[in-house]
């Protein structure tokens, strides 16, 4: 929860947009957006993390501090959810997984239009990392009507959900070489998405956004190379996803590098979170759904606030 009334806050975006689909509860509505912003703008004292941290460390943060934090970058961040906040003159970090830059849409996006929009039996194996798993569901004329507010969280209800959500914790714990193999292998059986080419938000930003990227209010930051969790890699490895996709970010926008990091999947330890102070990130944000304690922080593992899919009056309870 948010806590006593008044402590700064640090909010969590990924996307804002309306897909088939949100199985992670990654998504704002356009609209939605625009007034939690517009709320935020009225009622709080909006400033860069960056500034948030320096007033931390001086213990001089003013009451009802917040930041806006975007998770990941998804082209919609840049499309969407940018125009909103110059109009409003709201600053916000941008992290980004720096490998994904330019390419095709994120694993997890992938893996859930292949599976859940898919609308034939299927009944086949496939080799994910060191195991082999089956994967079967019978057909579908149309998605079901309550797929869009069908949430991870309330466990997989058919086969399709269930075989998404067993896939997805396989593929979430292989290495970048691993899932894309198996990502191949589900599309050489599953076909191409149902859905292709339909939501140009959900790719990640291409190259050229990125370059464009750094304002005066937009601060790019760093998520890692390919969003693997870091607890669960070797220090080399961690290594070149930590400092590696630093210096990515610093190169594709030509500026300084990032100040600011997201733990992918919010996994950290403390053997990660020095790599991160290691390789010159001055902060780093978790997800542990708390408002910032001034008394007590760490300045590697802030909380941070998950915004849903909510009208302004959900977020003004929540920050309250
Ligand atoms: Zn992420």
């Amino acid at each position: 929860m948010a806590g006593p009334r008044g402590l700064p806050c640090i909010l969590m975006y990924h996307r804002v947009a309306r897909p088939p689909f949100d199985p992670w509860g990654l998504c704002v509505s356009p609209a939605n957006f625009r007034a939690q912003m517009e709320w935020l703008k009225a009622e709080r004292r909006v400033m860069p993390v960056d500034d948030l941290v320096t007033a931390l460390e001086a213990g001089e943060v003013p009451r009802f501090a917040a930041a806006v934090t975007f998770d990941d970058g998804y082209a919609d961040n840049a499309l969407v959810a940018r125009p909103v906040l110059e109009e409003l003159e709201i600053p916000a970090t941008f992290f980004l997984t720096s490998k994904a830059i330019g390419q095709g849409p994120f694993w997890w996006d992938e893996l859930a239009a292949l599976v859940l929009l898919h609308s034939q039996a299927v009944h086949f194996e496939v080799e994910i990392g060191s195991s082999t798993t089956t994967v079967r569901w019978g057909a579908q004329h149309a998605p079901p009507a309550d797929l869009p507010e069908w949430r991870a969280e309330q466990g997989g209800n058919d086969a399709r959900r269930s075989a998404y959500l067993h896939l997805w914790e396989l593929l979430q714990h292989c290495d970048a070489g691993e899932r894309s193999q198996a990502m191949r292998g589900l599309r050489e059986r599953l076909g191409r998405r149902q859905d292709a080419g339909s939501d140009a938000g959900e790719l990640p930003m291409s190259e050229s956004m990125v370059r464009s990227l750094a304002s005066p209010l937009i601060s790019p930051g760093g998520h890692g190379q390919t969003h693997v969790p870091l607890t669960s890699l070797s220090p080399g490895r961690q290594i070149a996803e930590i400092a590696g996709g630093r210096a990515d970010i610093a190169a594709m926008t030509g500026g300084g590098a990032p100040t600011g990091f997201a733990y992918p999947h919010g996994f950290h330890d403390a053997a990660v979170r020095t790599r991160v102070r290691d390789a010159g990130y001055r902060w780093a944000v978790v997800t542990d759904d708390a408002a910032v304690n001034p008394r007590r922080f760490d300045r590697y593992a802030l909380p941070r606030i998950g915004v849903g899919d909510w009208p302004a009056e959900t977020l003004c309870r929540k920050l309250r």
